[in-house]
């Protein structure tokens, strides 16, 4: 399709209009920064009642991005239907917009990358998502389920305080939980509970791999009504107990998921994974094949473009539990915590060890300025909190809470503040783009 794009614009910042996603686990109404970043940017009134869970900023079919057809400065005009959709508009113009070296290695019609805000009320599904090579088999036997063919690997910073459980714990750490909670035992047989016992690291890790390989996924096969016997005496032991001692902040969390999950696997594989969490400015990175469930709070989250989940609990989605127990790495042990590092005082970067995307945190003090460089590759912009001015050279643009803009490869910019002001930017990862 061929599309009118007056010459002035080409290179220009775009605001964009962006997609909503009302999952059930989404925190509602007000509470959810989704919710009111999504209403500023749409003009629209917050549903009280509705869960707000994600916004999505990209290319990706799924929850695409449109251009907002007016004057930038005038921040009352709304999208009409003949608004272009953020990839049409790329496409039409690829190495312009995405630049030369991104085109040549992703291809001319979507951003390598694709660009969240998330807020969590209740636990998303324990989950993992395929390297290249297993997404392109899954897409192929079963695309209705496995919709992308591309890998995804993921980054999400908070920006409230933000939990997760993410990674298997370490050989020793699942010993004493082997040992504190009986139900477990009760599941996987005292033949596999042995075999854990005896393993040790000098074992080799391979070997340390496979034994936590054979519980988990002997839990994660358990039946139905096993499970559901099992987590219910789980429960009533822990309520019980919880009235003489003080419970792990890991069986806290396990009741919790208890309520919002009822006889689900998921609830007893917590115990087998990392409690992970995360102070504002704190990001996680998780590659391919592991294992991860956000709990609660919001972040800014980046991925390669895919949407390719592999889903084995705490979800009333479609499970493979085949699939996620034969990819998982079965690695071992805390996941790194970025905090980013300082661009200029006013600029943190995220780099996390994938070409495809990395993020800048930008938090300015009311009434300061910062550059952003011009580079090889796209950027979107998203402001979280306050009210300035982004300038380039085709002009000024009022921004505010809300805002999301797209800046096409080689555009510079500075921001300027006109209270405190936040805005999270994701791109191409520089040092992909400096190689
Ligand atoms: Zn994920």
């Amino acid at each position: 399709m061929e599309m009118q794009q007056p010459k002035q614009r080409q290179r220009s910042v775009q605001r964009l209009r962006c997609s909503v996603m009302n999952y059930d686990w989404g925190k509602k109404g007000r509470d959810s920064v989704v919710g009111r970043l999504c209403a500023s940017n749409s003009h629209s009134e917050i549903d009280l009642e509705k869960p707000y869970a994600e916004m999505w900023m990209g290319t990706h079919d799924s929850g695409p991005s449109f251009l907002i057809d007016q004057d930038l400065n005038n921040n009352n005009s709304t999208t009409t239907g003949s608004s272009p959709s953020l990839r049409d508009w790329v496409s039409n113009n690829p190495k312009d917009m995405l630049g030369h070296k991104v085109v040549q290695k992703w291809g001319s019609s979507d951003l390598p990358f694709l660009f969240k805000v998330q807020s969590v009320a209740k636990a998303l599904s324990i989950q993992a998502h395929p390297d290249k090579e297993l997404a392109k088999a899954l897409h192929k036997s079963m695309p209705d389920i496995y919709k992308d063919d591309n890998y995804k690997p993921e980054m999400a910073l908070a920006l409230t305080y933000f939990q997760a459980l993410c990674g298997f714990i370490t050989l020793e750490e699942l010993k004493k939980v082997i040992g504190n909670v009986p139900e477990i035992v009760e599941l996987v047989g005292s033949e596999i509970e042995n075999q854990v016992l005896r393993t040790t690291k000098e074992d080799g890790e391979d070997k340390v791999k496979s034994v936590i390989r054979l519980i988990f996924t002997q839990l994660m096969s358990t039946n139905k009504e096993i499970i559901t016997a099992v987590t219910t005496k789980l429960k009533s032991r822990l309520q019980t107990e919880s009235q003489v001692r003080q419970l792990t902040e890991k069986e806290q969390l396990v009741l919790q998921l208890e309520k919002q999950y009822p006889n689900d696997v998921g609830v007893i594989s917590a115990f087998f994974l990392n409690y992970v969490k995360l102070n504002p400015g704190e990001a996680l990175c998780l590659g391919a094949n592991e294992p991860h469930a956000y709990i609660s709070g919001d972040c800014i989250e980046c991925m390669a473009t895919s949407d390719n989940v592999v889903r084995a609990g705490l979800t009333p989605k479609h499970r493979d539990i085949k699939t996620l127990c034969s990819m998982l790495t079965y690695k071992q042990g805390l996941p790194e915590i970025l905090r980013g590092v300082a661009v200029n005082p006013h600029v943190t970067r995220y780099i996390p060890p994938f070409e495809e995307f990395e993020v800048d945190r930008f938090h300015l003090p009311h009434g300061e300025s910062t550059e952003f460089p011009a580079v090889p590759g796209p950027s979107i912009f998203v402001v979280t909190f306050g009210k300035g001015t982004i300038c380039t050279s085709n002009g000024d643009h009022a921004i505010i809470q809300g805002d999301v803009l797209f800046a096409p490869a080689h555009t510079e910019i500075s921001i300027t503040s006109a209270s405190e002001l936040h805005i999270y930017r994701a791109g191409v990862n520089s040092t992909f783009l400096a190689s």
